[in-house]
């Protein structure tokens, strides 16, 4: 624990003190916060041995990110009580089960439009962020958006969260689809802490065929018309990057047949056990020759492929797929 961290936390302890000591001069509970005060004095008085943030029980390091959250933690993970470990699983158990609340319903329908997604958490919870949102106006156009929050597990399904209300939020206003995104980079820049980024794919569809399609940094979606596979590499940079970040769209016309497919990172850059990447020309061979003009064959495709691709190894991120196919208006 050297540097930032040390003094960071040092402050933390002090300031903790001092304000337990102003509490026993005026409250009735003593006993309790006596107990406390000693955790704290025991902690600096370890910052001083320089124990402090070494595990009490196997003496390797506790995790940084969880003294942050709380300076006394003296235990790394692997030797929580067990009563401690049952309530971070319904910590987490609870956590899953809402960031699965904020997905959106599967096998959508709009005007023409068929939508089907596939997510997968690699643990209890996802930094994917997947997103299909009818717009305010009148139902003629909806969006559609599909992203990866940098890191991975808890921290980064809070910043999938806040991508979530962010983009329900702005659609509401009726923005063009650039300026969404850009205020969209600046609300996230603001309200997240730099290195945090994330990279995403805002797509908006009209009955009549047409897409906007804005990509901050995500890899390329792929468009699929009769068997030719067209990437569509990213206009912008991902969000969050700078506060006042310029963005783009590219605007395509979809007839009865074509789709379009979205993916994260976990797709492509999924290795077998010969340590070989999946990688996007496969991806793209696949959407080519598979390619069915209902979303959930087609995901079902792709996901039969990397199977197969694995063969049992497993996946090292989380993962999702979103496909969105142009129907013609007698079939939807
Ligand atoms: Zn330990």
């Amino acid at each position: 624990m050297a540097g930032f961290t040390d003094t960071f936390l040092r402050e933390q302890l002090l300031d903790r003190r001092e304000r337990l000591n102003s509490a026993m001069a005026v409250s009735q509970q003593g006993g309790s916060l006596v107990a406390l005060l000693n955790e704290v004095d025991s902690a600096l008085a370890r910052m001083d041995e320089g124990t402090y943030g070494l595990c009490e029980a196997c003496h390797e390091s506790v995790e940084k990110t969880r003294l942050l959250a709380d300076p006394l933690v003296r235990y790394c993970l692997d030797h929580l009580t067990p009563d401690q470990r049952r309530v971070l699983q319904d910590d987490l158990d609870l956590a899953s089960q809402i960031q699965r609340d904020l997905l959106p319903r599967e096998d959508l329908a709009f005007d023409g439009w068929q939508v089907a997604y596939h997510y997968r958490t690699l643990g209890p919870v996802s930094g994917d962020y997947c997103d299909v949102i009818a717009s305010a106006e009148d139902g003629k156009d909806w969006f559609f958006i599909l992203g990866d929050a940098s890191g991975k597990g808890v921290a980064a399904s809070m910043l999938m969260a806040h991508l979530h209300a962010i983009f329900r939020a702005l659609v509401a206003t009726g923005l063009p689809t650039h300026q969404l995104v850009e205020r969209a980079s600046r609300v996230f820049c603001e309200s997240t802490v730099s290195p945090y980024f994330a990279t995403l794919v805002c797509g908006r569809a009209w009955g009549s065929g047409e897409v906007e399609l804005c990509n901050a940094g995500h890899c390329p979606p792929l468009l699929i018309q009769a068997g030719q596979v067209t990437r569509l590499e990213a206009t912008g940079l991902p969000l969050g990057l700078f506060c006042e970040g310029r963005y783009s769209v590219e605007t395509l016309r979809l007839r009865p047949g074509d789709s379009l497919l979205l993916y994260t990172d976990g797709l492509t850059e999924a290795r077998n056990v010969a340590d070989e990447e999946y990688g996007e020309e496969r991806l793209s061979n696949l959407a080519g020759e598979r390619h069915a003009p209902r979303p959930r064959p087609l995901l079902d495709a792709c996901l039969d492929d990397l199977s197969t691709f694995l063969s049992g190894s497993p996946l090292k991120d989380d993962l999702t797929l979103m496909a969105i196919c142009r129907t013609d208006g007698a079939h939807t």
